[in-house]
């Protein structure tokens, strides 16, 4: 009896090891099975051939069960209280009957081994809700394809019901443009006090701003009074926005949970203004175009620095350029002439 026991026991175990069908991960997914989800997201985030292979026949047929969300991405520098407003905020959302993934774009998690959203003191309440997903940054070599990433799992978080997505990132310079590039909405978390060079931040990712909040205004709501005039005056300079959408500076306290419900409120009447003049689904349709050229560019990138052929080629005449002995144009012209030799080389073998 003990041995037949066992022996279930053990092919229970197999099973479980065994790598699941696409339309298993599918079923999973769209079931809410959050340990399935999450074994698709590992999927998508592998090096290896056969599991990207897989995470790719996952997304494809997960996207006809996608896009039905509101994709949210909030940055500001480290310690402006990203973690502490997506928790409030997050749990706000909840109570309003959604059901929310948060993930992350992190281009240094690969050397502090995942930063943001890493740390699992991050967000408590949020991190043991079972209406909630938190998802870290994907590790990577390059932001392009940590960002890419990031929206593969964007499609698989929709079709697993998520309706809220927010996107976090550091506030420190270009992966801004990739949250910017995958959301509907920007919002930017600020500290009382002290200009956006003072804190660091770029003035594009203050135009970029869909909403500005000062955060931690509790600790001095005097400074924060006079940062909220200050960024207010500042955005009232900038160029009308394509979406026709007055930014507003709003002032909240994420751990004192002040300011919160004005500010969803903010993202609910955006949402509205966007859908009706149009423009939430223009920009949709220009973001799928964006990630369209986006991978061929670096599939293209790819393919060619890994020719052997180019690799050779290369620190011969990165020489000649700098020696000043061919101009960086004929050089840039005799490598792709190698790369399309090349091309036409493997095609005819085909
Ligand atoms: P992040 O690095 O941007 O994610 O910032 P955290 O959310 O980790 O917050 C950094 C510190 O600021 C923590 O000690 C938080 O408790 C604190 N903090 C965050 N929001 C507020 C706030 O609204 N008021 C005050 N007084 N402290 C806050």
């Amino acid at each position: 009896m003990k041995n037949k026991d066992d022996i279930r026991q053990r092919i229970k175990k197999a099973r479980s090891r065994q790598q699941l069908s696409a339309n298993e991960f599918i079923d999973g997914i769209r079931k809410g099975d959050r340990m399935i989800l999450g074994k698709a997201i590992t999927l998508i985030e592998s090096t290896h051939p056969e599991h990207q292979s897989l995470g790719h026949e996952i997304v494809e047929k997960c996207l006809p069960f996608a896009n039905a969300s509101f994709r949210l991405g909030i940055t500001g520098v480290p310690g402006v209280g990203k973690s502490t407003f997506i928790e409030s905020l997050g749990l706000h959302v909840i109570q309003q009957g959604h059901r929310l993934a948060v993930l992350a774009i992190d281009p240094t998690s690969d050397m502090t081994k995942g930063s943001i959203l890493g740390d699992k003191t991050r967000m408590l309440h949020l991190s043991s809700h079972d209406k909630a997903f938190i998802r870290p940054s994907p590790a990577g070599k390059s932001l392009g394809g940590v960002a890419r990433k990031t929206r593969e799992v964007v499609i698989l978080c929709e079709a697993a019901g998520y309706d809220q997505i927010f996107i976090e990132t550091v506030g420190v310079g270009q992966s801004e443009t990739a949250v910017h590039s995958m959301t509907d909405f920007f919002l930017l978390l600020l500290l009382p006090g002290g200009g956006d060079e003072l804190q660091g931040i770029k003035r594009g990712i203050v135009e970029m701003a869909d909403l500005i909040a000062v955060n931690k205004s509790d600790t001095n709501p005097l400074l924060a009074k006079k940062a909220k005039q200050a960024y207010r005056n500042a955005v009232h300079l900038f160029p009308q926005k394509e979406s026709k959408w007055t930014v507003k500076t709003l002032l909240c306290s994420a751990l004192q949970q002040e300011g919160l419900s004005e500010i969803w409120e903010q993202i609910r009447s955006y949402q509205d203004f966007t859908q009706s003049n149009g423009y939430f689904v223009a920009k949709r349709k220009l973001q799928a175009k964006y990630w369209f050229e986006e991978t061929i560019h670096s599939g293209l990138m790819q393919l060619f620095q890994h020719d052997t052929n180019i690799k050779n080629a290369i620190p011969r005449l990165e020489a000649a350029v700098s020696e000043g002995k061919m101009s960086p144009f004929l050089a840039a012209e005799q490598l792709l002439g190698i790369f399309r030799g090349n091309m036409d080389e493997n095609s005819t073998n085909s």
